[in-house]
């Protein structure tokens, strides 16, 4: 039986990496040691985090005045490293349309408690259970702000934001945790990006920010490990990084650099997730939340049946079929479909194929 991986995150990889990844386990480089043997220090290491970024920076179009980092403590660290280093004694604006928008908000907001700086509420959808994005007017904003935080993806209510806001001049800062590299963003658009590298860029244990120079801090921050200008002096090597995915890291930019880049990752997204979205729409049985769909997200598709029971079964039923993970986050119920980058598309065929059966035999 073919097993397809719906997982949020830590998600599906390419099968090339990691059958590559498993040649070079034993003898990486013809070194006579794994990866995961390494020192960090070591020419070899030096080799693979260069190249991680120089291929980042290819497939983004990351310009020369930005910093690539790669760094650990998960996207949620970014949720107080963000404002520890930028924001010190200025305003800085939240833009909440999911829940880890919300998150990123509820930390800022309980680090100003000890730290010098205004998080400030800007927009909410929450009332609306996050089934549409929130908008707001640039000339609500504070010019000396020092960010307009937003969320690209909202990974738990499957929306999605591609016409970036008007901030009134303030730097756009965004979590893209559940896109990065599934659709093609302009980075010159953003002052800073973050990404957990669980969905799209690897497996799980290194985060991504790419950070414009001017916006590194000036002074020291609290701690070394969180602080954006130490981390960028020492080539995200200030301390040990989590050397084994970097290395993988690595090979997934490869393979999205040898399959054409960002572009071509986006047409097989909007493919991938236009076929389930077309088949949720003609469909009596299946719901999206989704409000809008101009806000669709190409990575995270959530439906649900005509009740929990069905949804229930529905679930366990997919399981069994070789259909895994498909159980829409514990805050929302139903079902869930990521369609990261290396989520196949006869998977999403076959998903459609099994999901038209159970709306046949329980309508
Ligand atoms: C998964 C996710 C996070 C949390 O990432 P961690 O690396 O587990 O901290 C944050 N933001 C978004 C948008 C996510 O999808």
């Amino acid at each position: 039986m073919t097993i397809y991986n719906f997982s949020a995150g830590p998600a599906v990889l390419p099968k090339e990496v990691l059958k590559k990844a498993q040649a070079e386990l034993l003898d990486y480089a013809a070194s006579g040691m794994s990866v995961l043997e390494l020192s960090h220090r070591s020419s070899e290491f030096a080799d693979i985090i260069e190249q991680a970024e120089r291929l980042l920076r290819d497939l983004m179009g990351i310009p020369d005045n930005y910093k690539v980092l790669f760094l650990q403590g998960g996207a949620s660290t970014q949720f107080s490293m963000l404002p520890l280093n930028l924001a010190k004694g200025k305003k800085a604006y939240y833009v909440v349309a999911g829940s880890w928008g919300k998150k990123a908000y509820t930390e800022a907001v309980k680090l100003a408690k000890s730290f010098p700086f205004e998080p400030l509420l800007l927009a909410s959808s929450e009332e609306d259970n996050f089934r549409q994005l929130p908008s707001f007017k640039a000339d609500e904003i504070d010019p000396e702000a020092a960010y307009v935080h937003v969320t690209t993806n909202n990974t738990i209510e499957g929306t999605a934001l591609y016409d970036l806001p008007a901030t009134n001049g303030v730097p756009l800062v965004a979590d893209m945790s559940s896109n990065i590299l599934a659709f093609d963003y302009r980075v010159e658009d953003f002052g800073l990006i973050y990404a957990g590298a669980q969905k799209n860029i690897g497996p799980a244990g290194v985060t991504v920010v790419i950070v414009r120079e001017d916006l590194l801090n000036s002074e020291p921050t609290l701690s070394s490990m969180l602080d954006y200008r130490i981390q960028a002096d020492n080539g995200s090597l200030y301390n040990t990084p989590p050397t084994f995915a970097i290395y993988l890291a690595k090979l997934v930019f490869e393979w999205v650099k040898d399959l054409g880049g960002l572009q071509e990752m986006e047409a097989r997204n909007r493919e991938k997730s236009g076929l389930l979205y077309d088949f949720i729409e003609q469909s009596d049985f299946y719901q999206s939340p989704v409000r809008y769909q101009k806000e669709r997200s190409l990575a995270n598709i959530p439906f649900v049946s005509p009740s929990p029971d069905l949804d229930a079964k529905f679930i366990k039923e997919a399981g069994l079929a070789g259909f895994k993970n498909i159980k829409g986050h514990r805050s929302v119920g139903g079902m869930r479909a990521s369609l990261y980058n290396a989520f196949p598309l006869q998977g999403v065929k076959d998903l459609i194929d099994f999901m038209a059966r159970f709306e046949a035999e329980n309508s």
